[in-house]
C-alpha cells in the first residue's frame, strides 16, 4: 500500500522566525525521498482547523505581537481541535513562541497574560524588557534519544519567555549548552504523547534530520502501522550537526 503523509501548517505567515518554515520542508522532502506521497495544508488565522484530516502538525515562532493573534485565534476552536488530534495520537511540533501558546498561559513582556491551549503542562512568563533575552546556540541532551538517533539535538535559540514545566510534561531533553526552558533548571522543550515543544529555531529539522525522522514516522504509524523508513545520506546533515554541537560548547 502507498504510504502518504498529511501535514498541516498552522499559521504559516504569522509564526515562521528564523526560517521556521525549513522544518516542514525538511519533514516534506524526508518523507517524499522515501516514497510517502506528502500533502502540505497551510491552515492561517480565521481558517477552521479539520484536525481529523492531518497526521503531523506544525506550529512555529513569533514575537509577542504575532502571539497575541495566533492565541486569540486558537481560543476560536482550534485550540481544543488540536488537543483531541493529540489525545488520538496525532503528531506536533511546536517552536518557540508557538511552543509557549501550547501551555496553559503566557504572559508577554507587556500587557495581558495570553490564554494558551494547555495540550502541554507548561506555563511561560517574559520578565519585562529588562532582563536579558535567552540567545544563542543550544546543544540538548535528548531524554530519550529514538533507537539509532545520536543524543543531541542542536539549535538556536532568541526567546524572553522562561518556560516552567508542570509534572505531566516530560523535558525534550536537558541543556549541554545554551539556556533552554528558563536558563536555570537546565531543561529544553516538552514531550506529551507524539507532541513535542522547543526552544530550538534553526530551522530545528534540517540539522537534527533523525528528529525529522522520528516525526515522520510517529505521524505514519498511526494510520499505516509499522512503517521503516529506508536510510538516506545523512553525511552533509551529521557534519553540520557535529560542527554544531562544537560551535555550542
Ligand atoms: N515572544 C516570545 C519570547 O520572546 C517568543 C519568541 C520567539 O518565538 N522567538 O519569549
Amino acid at each position: 500500500m502507498a504510504l502518504d503523509l498529511r501535514i498541516c501548517h498552522l499559521y504559516p505567515d504569522l509564526l515562521n522566525l528564523y526560517g521556521d518554515r525549513g522544518n516542514i520542508t525538511t519533514l516534506a522532502q524526508r518523507a517524499r525521498w522515501r516514497g510517502v506521497a506528502v500533502e502540505v495544508t497551510e491552515v492561517p488565522v480565521g481558517t477552521p482547523l479539520r484536525a481529523a484530516e492531518y497526521d503531523l502538525f506544525f506550529i512555529g515562532g513569533g514575537e509577542d505581537r504575532q502571539q497575541v493573534l495566533a492565541a486569540g485565534d486558537l481560543q476560536q476552536g482550534k485550540g481544543g481541535a488540536l488537543r483531541e488530534a493529540v489525545e488520538e495520537g496525532a503528531t506536533l511540533l511546536a517552536v518557540c513562541g508557538g511552543y509557549q501558546l501550547m501551555g496553559r498561559y503566557y504572559r508577554p513582556a507587556e500587557g495581558e497574560d495570553l490564554p494558551g491551549i494547555s495540550l502541554l503542562d507548561l506555563a511561560t512568563q517574559h520578565p519585562g524588557k529588562r532582563r536579558p533575552r535567552l540567545i544563542g546556540n543550544i546543544v540538548i541532551r535528548w531524554d530519550p534519544p529514538p533507537a539509532g538517533a545520536p543524543p543531541t539535538l542542536v539549535g538556536f535559540e532568541n526567546h524572553g519567555g522562561r518556560t516552567v514545566l508542570g509534572s505531566a510534561a516530560h523535558p525534550l531533553g536537558q541543556v549541554v549548552a545554551g539556556f533552554g526552558n528558563n536558563g536555570e533548571d537546565r531543561t529544553e522543550g516538552a514531550a506529551y504523547r507524539n507532541a513535542y515543544g522547543t526552544y530550538l529555531h534553526g530551522p530545528l529539522l534540517p540539522k537534527n534530520p533523525w528528529f525529522a525522522d522520528h516525526l515522520i514516522m510517529l505521524a505514519l504509524r498511526r494510520r499505516h502501522g509499522e512503517v521503516e523508513l529506508a536510510p538516506l545520506d545523512d553525511q552533509i546533515e551529521a557534519q553540520a550537526h557535529e560542527a554544531a554541537v562544537r560551535r555550542a560548547r
